[in-house]
């Protein structure tokens, strides 16, 4: 492997570096979670995509500049680095997006990718349900052929950004008599469809984080299918991948994190139990070997490989440290990691708490850990089911 970088991808990360220096909001947005915040972070979207920055390794045509898979993770660090805000069309650019890149038609990729890169349609992920969780294969809502359309019906729940978004693309059972994995389609479907409810979930902060979404006889057409009608499970399939083991966590967030543990320990090195230095220093270490992973997790597929059922070991990896960098923080701060940052006395005490609260969600989004478990046992090692 190449570990240097070259003039081209030095100079991609100094035009990057520049542009963010001069454009990112000085005053950090705030999360995404009520429709203000939410817009404002479409905003920055419609920047960065005017800037050509959106999504930088799809083709120009689709709202990309046509960069390979290395460029983007120069952007992602210095994205990071430069403290730009989170991404409020995350499950669209870094899920739907290549999912559209691998099963779209030309059509497709024409009039969803380019939108998508904008943020002028920010997308929800539709696949859990009341009784579909981690066993996805439960699904039970229908989409039934009628002539040129699909009629949708059934619930779909913990959408993430669902309250506000535009687009959801969801598993639904095309034919009804089908059982498990079969018989399960990829649709994209429109938000503000007639027959379509969308229900904000509040989190106990009051704000929406979610929503419940009900289909009651709507329609979508057929040509919202992605990929073979009945061969849903393999396009999800792909778009797990890209989640778990490439996109949705690039390294260069948990890089960040590890670069102000570090920084936070050294603030506050005199109070600290000794026994905390070595947990810091594992953690910043584990982000540097999370990072050279992804190096060459991207050199394999810039040589034509696929992400496969390896992307469970990823998701597992990542999802344990940042749980673990935060709980480092909170020791680090002792009691006082229970302010919140606009409390009096609270200096220095930053976001960890936050952070710490959503780094406990990182072991169940994108299927839980126990079934990352699973699938290592089984695909990966060849194990019996249990
Ligand atoms: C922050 C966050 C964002 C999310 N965003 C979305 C979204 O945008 N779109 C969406 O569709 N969903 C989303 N989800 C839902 C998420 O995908 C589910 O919560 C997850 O798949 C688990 O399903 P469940 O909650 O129904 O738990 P269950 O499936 O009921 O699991 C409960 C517990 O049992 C364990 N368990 C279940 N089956 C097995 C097994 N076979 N072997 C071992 N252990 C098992 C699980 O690991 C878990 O600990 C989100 C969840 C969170 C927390």
């Amino acid at each position: 492997m190449e570990l240097t970088y070259t003039s081209a991808q030095d100079a991609f990360r100094a035009e990057a570096r520049a542009w963010l220096e001069a454009h990112v909001p000085k005053q950090p947005l705030a999360s995404f979670d009520t429709k203000e915040r939410f817009e404002q972070h479409r905003v920055w979207e419609h920047e960065l995509n005017a800037a050509g920055f959106a999504m930088v390794p799809w083709p120009k045509e689709y709202g990309g500049r046509g960069a390979d898979l290395l460029e983007w993770l120069i952007f992602e660090e210095e994205y990071y680095r430069a403290g730009a805000p989170g991404r409020v069309n995350q499950n669209g650019i870094f899920l739907l997006g290549p999912t559209i890149m691998e099963f779209g038609t030309k059509e497709q990729k024409a009039r969803y990718l380019p939108k998508m890169a904008s943020s002028e349609e920010v997308w929800a992920q539709g696949w859990s349900e009341p009784n579909a969780g981690s066993d996805m294969a439960a699904i039970q809502a229908t989409a039934i052929r009628d002539g040129d359309e699909f009629v949708l019906n059934g619930q779909k729940t913990w959408a993430s950004r669902g309250a506000y978004a535009h687009w959801l693309f969801g598993m639904f059972r095309t034919d009804p008599d089908s059982q498990r994995h079969r018989g399960l389609s990829f649709l994209l479907v429109p938000l503000a469809a007639p027959g379509v409810t969308v229900r904000p979930i509040e989190k106990l902060n009051h704000k929406a984080a979610f929503a419940e979404i009900f289909f009651d006889d709507a329609r979508v057409p057929v040509s919202s299918l992605l990929g073979a009608e009945g061969e849903g499970w393999s396009v999800a399939m792909a778009t797990a991948g890209f989640e778990r083991g490439l996109m949705l966590r690039s390294p260069a967030r948990f890089q960040n994190t590890a670069a102000k543990l570090v920084a936070l320990y050294k603030e506050n090195a005199d109070r600290c139990d000794a026994s905390l230095r070595r947990t810091v220093v594992e953690c910043w270490a584990a982000a540097e070997s999370y990072t050279l992973e992804t190096y060459r997790t991207v050199s394999r597929l810039l040589e034509g490989g696929k992400i496969g059922a390896e992307a469970s070991l990823n998701k597992i990896f990542w999802s344990e440290l940042d749980l673990r960098m935060h709980e480092a923080a909170l020791e680090i701060l002792g009691h006082r990691a229970e302010l919140l940052p606009a409390a009096p006395s609270a200096e220095g005490v930053g976001e960890w708490l936050d952070g710490y609260l959503f780094a406990l969600s990182g072991p169940i989004y994108a299927g839980t850990n126990e079934i990352q478990r699973n699938v290592i046992a089984e695909r990966l090692l060849g194990l019996p089911r249990g």
